[in-house]
């Protein structure tokens, strides 16, 4: 375990900021499980149903390939934000970040800001110091759960939790406990992927966190030397990762810009101009459009058009045939009969009516013991046993021929018959 960090509060700019973008990614990230689009989850991964929904999306297995566009977009996005802006995606928007800083709140709200906490901890273990941390242990516990019901929501129907979705909520609020209550920027440093490659992406004009070493240098008390940095140590205090924005660029910094706006307190004070640690490049330049940047960009442009000519012309019915025994039979009258698992998805609102039959088999019988049409509930897969009887001469291969609603459906090859 390192050293135990007690970070400083500040309030700045950056600080405004990223507040404003946590309430309403926060906000975001509570309301959307309850939102309903047709009486169904506008947003729910539903695994044992092996099941998407995706706004006015339901997506199936079959379609997994939307699953994958979103998370290479999300992937590319994430390239081309860091390319221009550094760890912007750590410090504004990270669950990571912004959860551990809500925690903070109400750790310093109960316990007090950092000089204060320091002094209790290494003061005795008195009743109030007990009941503040009782206090805030509570307040956390309410926060994880809330926050375990909220993630819980997103891989189970909220409004359909009950008693037996214990062991997921249970799941996700002893994460969220651990973690933004107790690890922190333990997560960052030791076990974040992103953090350890995210080198790879910048260049000498990616947008960093810095301290301006030569206005600051040699650093020092006030009117006793050249350089602008008082040596006041407040960029320290603030920095949840516990580091030293003087030292360089560091892996272990989330670019949450705390300490600029701490340095930039000072310099106020000091009636010196602002920015001795600020936003820079390597370069001097601010240079967005950049060979990277653009090849990024682009392959974003290429995901998003692909993503939506994939939606906007998907198959609303489809049907998926498996042959349930290898073999065929032979029937009394000389004809052969083969089983199938004919599976009808409905990708629709509303339920469809879909009726089967064989395509170019005129002599061909199709016999549906459970009834034909089947009526398939929107969203849903359907299961229908099918047994087909036809002459042996015929072709062989069997096509089934949909028709939804009266509306004739594309038919899907179906394989051997025999
Ligand atoms: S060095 Fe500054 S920007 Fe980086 S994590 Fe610390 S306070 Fe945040
Ligand atoms: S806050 Fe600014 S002046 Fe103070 S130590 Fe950090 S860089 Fe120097």
């Amino acid at each position: 375990m390192s050293r135990p960090i007690y970070a400083r509060h500040v309030n700045g700019k950056f600080h405004k900021l990223r507040a404003t973008v946590s309430l309403i990614l926060q906000s975001l990230l509570f309301v959307l499980p309850w939102i309903e689009y047709h009486g169904r989850p506008f947003l729910l991964l539903d695994i044992p149903h092996r099941r998407l929904y995706l706004g006015h999306m339901v997506l199936f297995p079959q379609e997994t390939f939307f699953l994958l566009i979103i998370l290479l977009s999300a992937g590319t996005l994430l390239f081309l934000s860091t390319s221009l802006g550094g760890r912007i995606w750590c410090g504004y928007a990270c669950p990571q970040t912004l959860f551990s800083q809500s925690f903070m709140m109400i750790e310093r709200w109960i316990e007090g800001d950092r000089a204060r906490r320091m002094r209790r901890e290494k003061g005795p273990l008195t009743a109030s110091r007990v009941i503040r941390r009782g206090l805030k242990l509570t307040i956390w516990l309410v926060m994880g759960i809330w926050l375990g019901i909220t993630i819980s929501g997103y891989f189970v129907p909220i409004r359909q939790l009950t008693l037996a979705s214990w062991p997921v909520v249970a799941f996700f609020t002893f994460i969220s406990l651990l973690d933004f209550g107790f690890l922190r920027e333990m997560v960052c440093h030791n076990w974040c992927p992103y953090a350890r490659f995210q080198g790879a992406l910048f260049d000498n004009d990616t947008l960093v966190i810095a301290y301006d070493n030569e206005r600051g240098e040699p650093r020092g008390k006030v009117h006793t030397t050249p350089g602008s940095c008082v040596d006041c140590s407040l960029c320290v205090q603030v920095c949840p990762m516990g580091i030293d924005i003087r030292d360089g660029l560091q892996l272990e910094c989330i670019a949450c810009a705390a300490c600029i706006d701490a340095c930039d307190q000072v310099m106020d004070k000091l009636k010196r101009p602002r920015g001795l640690v600020g936003y820079r490049t390597l370069s001097g330049r601010r240079r967005l459009v950049r060979p990277r940047t653009i090849v990024y960009a682009a392959v974003l442009a290429v995901l998003a058009t692909t993503f939506l000519y994939l939606a906007t012309h998907r198959q609303l019915l489809a049907v998926d045939v498996v042959r349930s025994t290898a073999l065929f039979n032979a029937t009394p009258d000389g004809r052969i009969s083969n089983n199938y698992t004919v599976h009808l998805i409905n990708r629709r609102d509303d339920p469809v009516a879909v009726k089967l039959s064989l395509e170019d088999m005129p002599e061909g019988e199709l016999i549906a013991p459970r009834g034909n049409p089947v009526t398939v509930p929107p969203a849903s897969v359907q299961a229908v046993q099918v047994l087909v009887v036809r002459p042996k001469a015929d072709r062989p291969v069997v096509s089934f021929k949909l028709k939804a609603n009266e509306e004739t459906v594309p038919t899907t090859f179906v394989g051997p018959g025999q």
